[in-house]
This record gives C-alpha cells, sequence and structure tokens, in this order.
C-alpha cells in the first residue's frame, strides 16, 4: 500500500510514515493508492464481528507495515475506554435510525480517531526509540480529545492552547482537569484564531519544529480518516443482517469534510452496500453548495449553534477532489492554487452529474435546528445535540423510500446544554463523564496570545530527547 500526496509532489510513503508525516511536504494530504475494494464474501465474515474486530480487519487493509496483532491489541485499547458495550450503537428512531458516536471520554465523535491516533503514535514511538510534542489550538472539541488521545502516554507531551474564557465551560474543563505531566493546557488571553495564528507561525518555523519535532493533531492526518471509515461499515453490515437492507443512505453534519470523507473512502471500498451520503451544514454552506451549484467558494463565518461546523474551508476537501478528477494530482494542485488566488472553484456540467450522484446536501438554519431537536424530542423522546440535529433535519429532506437512513451523532447533547435548553427549555442530564467535573483538580497556564511567550513556554516544557526513555509522560 503506497500513500501518495494529493498534489504529488513527493515520493510516496508508507502507512506509518504517512501517519508520522501527518501533511505532506507539498502541502497536500496523503491517500492510499489504490483504496482496497471488499468483496462481498469478506463483507460476510465481517458481518458479525465486534467493532474493535472489524476496525482490525478494515484499518488492516491500509497498514500493510503495521504488524496485524499489534494493530488489534491498539484497537482494542482504544475501543476499551469507550463506555458502550457495542462502541458506536445504532438507535432506531422510527424513520431514521442515530449512529451514536459520542461514548468516547469527550463524548464527541473524534474520540473514535483519536484514541487511536494515541495509541499509535505511542506505539511508533515507542518501537522506533522516538519522541514528539504535540501543539495545537482549539475552539473545543479537538483539543479536549487529542488530550484525552496521549494522556499519560510515553515519548509524548501535548500543548493546546484554548482562549481563555471563550470556549464552553464543559469544555473548558475536559481539557484542563486532565492533570496528567505530559500534558500542558494553555489559555490566550485572545480569540481562537490568535491561537490558531500562534500555533501556525510556530510550526512555519522549521528549526524550532525540528528542534522539538512537533506534531499537529488536525484531521489531515490520515489514521484519522482511516479509524472513522470503520463505522460506517459497522452500521450498513448491522442493517443489511438485522433489516436485509440492500443499501444505506448516510447523513453527516459537515464542517472541515473529515468525517464525510472517510465515509466517501468507504463506499469506494464496498460498492453498493453504502449509497448516497447527506452532506449537512448549518449557515456556513460552502460545502452543501458546492453540492447544490458546482462551485466550491468561499464564504464569511458566521457563528451558530453547532460550533464545530462554524467553517468555510474544508481541509479534506482536496482529498475528495483527487478521486474527483480522476486521480491526477497536477488538477488538484491547479484548483488549490485556483482557490488561494480566487476564492473560488467551479466544475464541468459531468462532474457536477458526478457529485450530485454521490451526495445529497443541505444547509440547514438556527430555527429548523432547534425545531428538529423539539420535533424528535417530543415524538421520540430521544434527545439530540444540534450538531446531530443538523444531519438529522438534513436526512428529513433527503430520505429516499425502501433505503433506511443513517444519522451521525457527533456530539452527546450534554455537551451543548445551551442549544438543547433553547429548544426543549430544560437542561440535559450530564453523563457520567461530565458529572462533578468542576470538582476535580485543574491545571492551565494563562498567557498573553504573543508568539514568544508561547515559545518560551513550550521551550521550558517540552520533551527534549535528554529525558532518558519514557520522557516526562511515563505513567
Ligand atoms: C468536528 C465536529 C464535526 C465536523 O466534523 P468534520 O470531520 O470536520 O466534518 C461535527 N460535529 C461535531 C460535534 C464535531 O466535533
Amino acid at each position: 500500500m503506497r500513500y501518495l500526496s494529493t498534489r504529488g509532489g513527493v515520493e510516496p510513503l508508507t502507512f506509518t510514515g504517512a501517519v508520522m508525516a501527518g501533511l505532506a511536504a507539498d502541502g497536500g494530504l496523503f491517500l492510499p493508492d489504490p483504496v482496497p475494494a471488499v468483496d462481498e464474501s469478506t463483507l460476510e465474515r465481517w458481518a458479525g464481528l465486534s467493532y474493535p474486530r472489524l476496525a482490525a480487519e478494515v484499518i488492516g487493509m491500509f497498514t500493510d507495515d503495521l504488524d496485524p496483532a499489534v494493530l488489534a491489541g491498539l484497537l482494542d485499547r482504544s475501543y476499551a475506554v469507550f463506555t458502550h458495550p457495542e462502541v458506536t450503537p445504532l438507535v432506531d428512531c422510527g424513520g431514521f435510525h442515530v449512529l451514536e458516536l459520542f461514548h468516547g471520554p469527550t463524548l464527541a465523535f473524534k474520540d473514535v480517531a483519536l484514541q487511536f491516533l494515541g495509541n499509535l503514535f505511542e506505539h511508533l514511538l515507542e518501537r522506533d526509540n522516538g519522541w514528539m510534542n504535540i501543539i495545537g489550538a482549539t475552539s473545543g472539541d479537538t483539543g479536549s480529545a487529542a488530550i484525552h488521545g496521549v494522556r499519560g502516554r510515553k515519548g509524548i507531551n501535548i500543548f493546546i492552547l484554548h482562549p481563555h474564557g471563550r470556549v464552553s465551560p464543559v469544555q473548558a474543563l475536559q481539557m484542563t482537569t486532565v492533570t496528567d505531566a505530559n500534558v500542558f493546557n494553555i489559555a490566550i488571553r485572545g480569540t481562537f484564531d490568535d491561537g490558531q495564528a500562534i500555533v501556525k507561525a510556530i510550526l512555519g518555523d522549521s528549526g524550532f519544529k525540528e528542534r522539538y519535532r512537533l506534531g499537529a493533531v488536525n484531521s489531515i492526518n490520515w489514521a484519522r480518516i482511516v479509524a472513522q471509515v470503520v463505522y460506517y461499515i459497522h452500521a450498513a453490515l448491522r442493517l443489511r443482517r438485522e433489516q436485509g437492507a440492500q443499501t444505506v443512505d448516510f447523513s453527516v453534519p459537515t464542517g472541515n469534510f473529515g468525517d464525510i470523507f472517510a465515509g466517501y473512502v468507504a463506499r469506494m471500498m464496498t460498492g453498493g452496500l453504502i449509497g448516497r451520503l447527506i452532506l449537512a451544514t448549518n449557515a456556513n454552506d460552502i460545502l452543501s453548495r458546492f453540492v447544490n451549484q458546482g462551485v466550491y467558494a468561499r464564504g464569511t463565518v458566521v457563528q451558530t449553534l453547532s460550533p464545530s461546523m462554524d467553517i468555510q474551508v474544508a481541509s479534506n476537501f482536496e482529498r475528495y477532489l483527487f478521486y474527483l478528477y480522476g486521480r491526477d494530482p497536477q488538477r488538484v494542485a491547479e484548483a488549490v492554487n485556483r482557490f488561494a488566488a480566487e476564492g473560488s472553484i467551479s466544475f464541468s456540467p459531468s462532474e457536477r452529474e458526478l457529485i450530485k450522484r454521490q451526495f445529497a446536501a443541505a444547509s440547514v438554519g438556527e430555527e429548523e435546528t432547534l425545531a428538529t431537536i423539539r420535533k424528535v424530542h417530543g415524538e421520540r423522546g430521544y434527545l439530540l445535540d444540534p450538531h446531530t440535529a443538523v444531519g438529522v433535519a438534513a436526512a428529513l429532506r433527503h430520505r429516499r423510500g425502501g433505503v433506511p437512513v443513517v444519522c451521525l451523532a457527533t456530539a452527546h447533547p450534554a455537551k451543548f446544554g445551551d442549544a438543547v435548553r433553547k429548544a426543549i427549555g430544560r437542561d440535559p442530564d450530564p453523563p457520567p463523564p461530565l458529572a462533578g467535573l468542576d470538582r476535580l483538580e485543574s491545571r492551565c497556564e494563562i498567557l498573553p496570545a504573543d508568539e514568544n511567550e508561547v515559545r518560551r513556554y513550550l521551550a521550558a516544557h517540552a520533551l527534549t530527547g535528554r529525558e532518558g526513555k519514557g520522557g516526562t509522560g511515563a505513567r
């Protein structure tokens, strides 16, 4: 299995090479070539497997330089921390199904991938006697899932910047109550954009980056995508087994195009098992406009009730372009440059037709989001978080007779209590991981929004390879 850059400017890498590199040196994203195809007898064999066993089979098709027994062990450990025995259970809401992806430690779907990535990083660093420092800026969900993915791991320190006083109290506590020695929370006196600009500037300094072996954990890492492919196949096989479904549609609350791209890969692997992907956005509609109008054009970001989707440039979109353009990296590079210069990319009539066969899309406003939470709660007694509600609203618009539709539930409603209160007039009950969080010890460094201050802090606390085996992250 070779991993190519979407822009074609680097030598192919192995799976573990692509995972450790994150972004390709030419600025592109790594993709497997070719995407493996799964035949009918394999699907039959997979149909009865538990989540971690299926994950080992699916991910194993993409990892020829990782021992299968080691991979299975990493996956067992990753999903043992989920609080539901099925890991990602499917709930029948009458007319649609909800795939609950929020039973991990931070109650958002990002745990499914970041628990695996944390275990994978630790294993690869241990194997190669390596070490690294992870740095990232967060507006909430990604930072806490990344912290929980690498807490207490050997050979990794993690530094996450969040805007002081500007993330929800729950999100702040989910980060700052992790007091493992290898976790460093930095609250910046500034905005999320200030934090992100500081991280970008530091990662752009190649000398500093090399000295501290800085790595990133955003959704461009291939290991995150491949971990998400698993739950599409798991859910579709379950509906096939239990209801005889020939094909299953999926509705996906979308921001950076990472989650829905995993669905696209699952569809490429399994042919007709997965039908149409319904791309659901909030008012930040760059991707729904892309599907419905055939133009990918930047807009301005507006704040919504589903903040993890308040994005107007989707970093994983480039991966889809690679396949849309018939795996031609030259064309991807041209399109990316055009977008950088002009703020838009347009598509030919035949491309538009292809896009519409693969996706349906809807942009869902605030009122419809709240009404959907209220309606599903009233009619079915099931409480949706605002991100999931966007997906459910889109599914209700686009569902097809005779084809089951699965809505990805990307967060637990208790994580977004304000929106839920607006919809149904009361707070959701806190699940065990959130109850009592405010009574735990917490640790956080408050710094001005100043690159040099952050560099000094990093230099004082980063692993440098001189700690001896295990670094400061040793349990
Ligand atoms: C990150 C996130 C999304 C968007 O996922 P993408 O992979 O960026 O499209 C949706 N919902 C929640 C709750 C998230 O945290």
